[in-house]
């Protein structure tokens, strides 16, 4: 019974993995994200496309405006005032 359930697990774990690997092929889209002040999660603002990923040196950061952008945390749902500044690059 017990070796019914891991192997079972097995199996599921390897679906998902092989599911995960046909829709994101791309796992390494580099991005801006920002960090929540409340809960301190990372989320992602924006992808940075392919024609940018030539030359990480004059990669833009996406316009704010000067007084600041309210963006909401997926975790926690705190909504913060980022600026431009705030934006961490991942990839
Ligand atoms: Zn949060």
């Amino acid at each position: 019974m017990i070796f019914l359930n891991l192997s079972r697990y097995g199996i599921v774990l390897g679906v998902l993995s092989s599911v995960v690997a046909v829709t994101r092929p791309r796992r390494q889209m580099p991005k801006w994200v920002l960090i929540c002040p409340k809960c301190k999660t990372e989320f992602e603002h924006s992808q940075i496309n392919d024609v940018g990923m030539f030359c990480l040196m004059i990669q833009e950061k996406p316009e704010f405006a000067n007084t600041g952008n309210e963006c909401v945390c997926p975790s926690c749902g705190y909504v913060a005032l980022y600026f431009r500044t705030d934006l961490l690059y991942r990839r």
